[in-house]
């Protein structure tokens, strides 16, 4: 099956490969559509999305997670998904949207950076490396295809900061696309309540990791642990660390000799 039908439905049809790595368009304020794609999305959150957007709202992960996100349940990994979760008006617009475009822009989600452009990944079956796979997403109310700005997918990746989020988000694709996750034993409870505090909810996980007995059973050297204070992406990495490990049973973390 071509990876376009994979998408979600709404969009295989505006779906364009990107076979020379080439396309035209650009946005700015000057577009007559200006913002209009900033409104009625199901914008899934990524966990690096998330410590982003928190640290630049000066918000702690909970009270991100429940003024701005919806959580919901996918059935096929049986794994609780999140969500940026629009204003309930009749035009359902980003809570982050203004007049003057993103009030987030500098820590905006990778999905709205990398539009118009679509990715594709899977995990290469024998070598788990990340394919990637492009596409334009060509929706009618865009007119940023009308304007004479050439691109090739490498140079737009860069110019919009994605070359980060991509290192972060390969790594959590790794993990909700494992292997063990479709092998037909669903996750317990408990083992999903685990993966929403270290894959979303970084500051409980924070509090689980210095307030229990983690770092006394656990081989984290004092530089990681000193780091995990104050640093959520090292926070980050080590949940990703503690996921594998807990979940899939991978050498990630190794136990202190006692
Ligand atoms: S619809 Fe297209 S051109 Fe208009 S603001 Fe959005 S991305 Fe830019
Ligand atoms: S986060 Fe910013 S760029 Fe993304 S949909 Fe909201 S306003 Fe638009």
């Amino acid at each position: 099956m071509p990876t376009e039908q994979t998408a979600p439905e709404a969009i295989q049809e505006k779906l364009e490969p990107l076979s020379d790595g080439m396309f035209c368009f650009a946005c700015h304020p000057g577009v007559p559509c200006f913002t209009e794609c900033c409104r009625d999305l199901k914008l899934l959150l990524t966990p690096y999305d998330i410590l982003r957007l928190k640290t630049h709202l000066r918000l702690d992960a909970r009270t991100f997670l429940d003024h701005y996100t919806e959580s919901r349940f996918d059935e096929l990994r049986s794994l609780p998904m999140i969500y940026l979760k629009m204003l309930d008006d009749s035009r359902k617009v980003c809570p982050f949207v203004s007049a003057d475009g993103c009030r987030v822009y500098a820590d905006r989600p990778a999905a709205c950076r990398i539009y118009p452009i679509a990715k594709a990944t899977r995990l290469h079956p024998v070598h788990h490396t990340v394919l990637e796979e492009y596409f334009v997403l060509r929706e009618s109310h865009c007119q940023g295809f009308e304007q004479k700005r050439s691109w090739e997918i490498g140079e737009w990746t860069k110019d919009q900061g994605l070359e980060r989020y991509d290192e972060w988000n390969n790594l959590w694709m790794g993990i909700i696309t494992h292997p063990r996750l479709r092998s037909g034993s669903p996750l317990s409870t408990k083992q999903q309540q685990m993966f929403f505090l270290a894959g979303y909810n970084l500051d409980k996980f924070r509090e689980f990791v210095l307030g229990s007995r983690f770092l006394a059973i656990f081989d984290v050297t004092d530089e990681e642990a000193e780091a995990l204070r104050d640093s959520d992406e090292s926070l980050l990495r080590l949940s990703f660390r503690w996921l594998r490990f807990s979940l899939f049973k991978e050498p990630t973390l190794k136990m202190k000799a006692q």
